[in-house]
């Protein structure tokens, strides 16, 4: 099979933000006239968009490349972008020789300039394309969207990069401190989405609460959505992921409940409920705020969909910082939880407290969590029967199409199905006729009913 000049096979992997470089890279790489291909056999440039997060995304990024690399024919050169080579840079080459290109996650938009080195030199030693520590994320390119669209949904990222201390996380390593895109930029790309149909936005960063923080701005994810509800009115829905506990404000909570359009559903990790954990992981520890935070937020907006995850296998958690954790979990009653297992990270503030309690202690504590929160989640579906809810179509097939609803969030949250084929990207009135543990079935109704909704 001949290689096809001028092309390229575009690999993403890890979480959102990662997934809207990845479509910026594309969309240079296109601009340039280079043809995208979904399979890598026949095209000239291969690039894996790496995740370096953890250890288990890590192992799947050195996965992909080292299959890549070992398919790889002449004529075609592999690139490793991302927050893995970010993190390793050249030490990536000792686990997958066979790499061509190196491009860090700060400079991912030098993707053609690296493409056009790789071409241009007859027989290329591997290209490192990393920007040192003190080079922060790039500033936005003209004509480049910083937003990932899938069906009626769209992606828009808001920030990057992050300067929070948790003791546990590598994503200031990777990502440097945060920068914020400038106001004008992402409402003008709202707008161009909403052009395009888009019904559901989802504002992604490392940590959306902190946006503006860089721009001077005070309270600026609050001044962000007012800002969005007035430019993209035919937009139906705004949802915030990753907002970080400490700061989320009076002002943000009173947007988000006197604005149809932004959703009643807030993503906040807390990553614990033991104030000595949460020293230890040096992230906020005033767990009276959560309380009363939340108690607030269920007042104000008494349909509030509330996403949070949680680390277990912490250095140092003992079996009654645990406990109090799956105690916090009973009382505060969440509709999402996530939970992970401890990752021992080199390089960041917890690697001094190494890994201490064993793999199957973090597992049995995963479980024992997840068994907590599983009746909860299903008593709150359960609580739906009966009512109605719009669901936003994400596929349909054999009489059936599957949808999320304002308290479900793509990829990490619960499904509705229907009965009935809707057109992907429509949203639909539907009265929920049964519940499982995080999913919801629903029949589709008349428009006349009235839709469950905070306003
Ligand atoms: S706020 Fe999130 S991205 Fe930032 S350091 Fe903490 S865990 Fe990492």
């Amino acid at each position: 099979m001949k290689i096809q000049q001028g092309t390229f096979y575009l690999l993403s992997l890890g979480c959102a933000k990662n997934t809207v470089d990845s479509d910026s890279m594309a969309q240079l790489l296109m601009a340039e006239g280079y043809r995208p291909l979904s399979a890598p056999s026949r095209a000239e440039v291969l690039i894996v968009n790496t995740c370096g997060f953890i250890a288990p995304a890590r192992e799947e990024s050195i996965q992909h490349l080292r299959t890549l690399a070992r398919k790889k024919r002449q004529g075609q050169w592999l690139i490793a972008a991302g927050c893995l080579t970010q993190r390793y840079g050249k030490h990536i080459l000792e686990q997958v020789p066979g790499i061509d290109g190196i491009l860090g996650t700060r400079r991912w938009m030098d993707i053609v300039q690296v493409v056009r080195q790789l071409r241009n030199t007859p027989h290329p030693q591997p290209l490192y394309h990393l920007p040192d520590e003190a080079q922060t994320i790039g500033p936005d390119l003209p004509g480049i969207s910083r937003s990932s669209r899938f069906g009626g949904s769209a992606y828009l990222k808001i920030a990057d990069g992050c300067r929070r201390p948790c003791a546990f996380c590598a994503i200031p390593l990777i990502k440097g401190p945060a920068v914020s895109r400038p106001v004008e930029s992402i409402l003008e790309e709202a707008r161009q989405l909403q052009a395009q149909g888009v019904r559901e936005l989802i504002l992604i960063a490392q940590d959306t609460t902190d946006y503006g923080h860089d721009l001077g701005m005070k309270e600026g994810l609050a001044t962000l959505l007012e800002h969005l509800v007035r430019a993209v009115p035919e937009i139906d829905w705004i949802r915030v992921l990753y907002a970080y506990p400490g700061h989320v404000t009076d002002r943000l909570i009173e947007v988000m409940a006197n604005h149809r359009q932004i959703l009643p559903y807030l993503d906040m990790p807390l990553q614990h409920a033991h104030p000595d954990t949460l020293r230890r992981m040096r992230r906020p520890a005033n767990i009276e705020w959560v309380y009363r935070t939340i108690e607030k937020m269920r007042r104000i907006m008494p349909n509030l969909a509330l996403r949070t995850t949680f680390i277990v296998g912490y250095p140092g958690e003992t079996e009654s910082e645990f406990n109090a954790l799956l105690d916090f979990v009973r009382a505060m009653r969440f509709d999402r939880v996530g939970a992970f297992t401890f990752s021992f990270e080199p390089g960041t503030a917890s690697e001094a407290l190494g890994d201490p309690i064993p793999p199957e202690v973090k597992r049995e504590r995963y479980e024992r969590l997840m068994e907590v929160q599983q009746p909860i989640s299903l008593e709150i579906n359960q609580s739906f029967i009966g009512k109605r809810l719009d669901v936003l179509i994400e596929g349909h097939e054999k009489g059936i199409s599957i949808g999320r609803s304002y308290r479900d969030a793509p990829e990490i949250d619960g499904l509705v199905i229907i009965e009935g084929e809707f057109p992907v990207g429509s949203i639909v009135p539907v009265q929920v006729s049964g519940a499982m543990t995080y999913d919801l079935s629903a029949v589709p109704l008349p428009q006349s009913l009235p839709v469950l909704q905070a306003l």
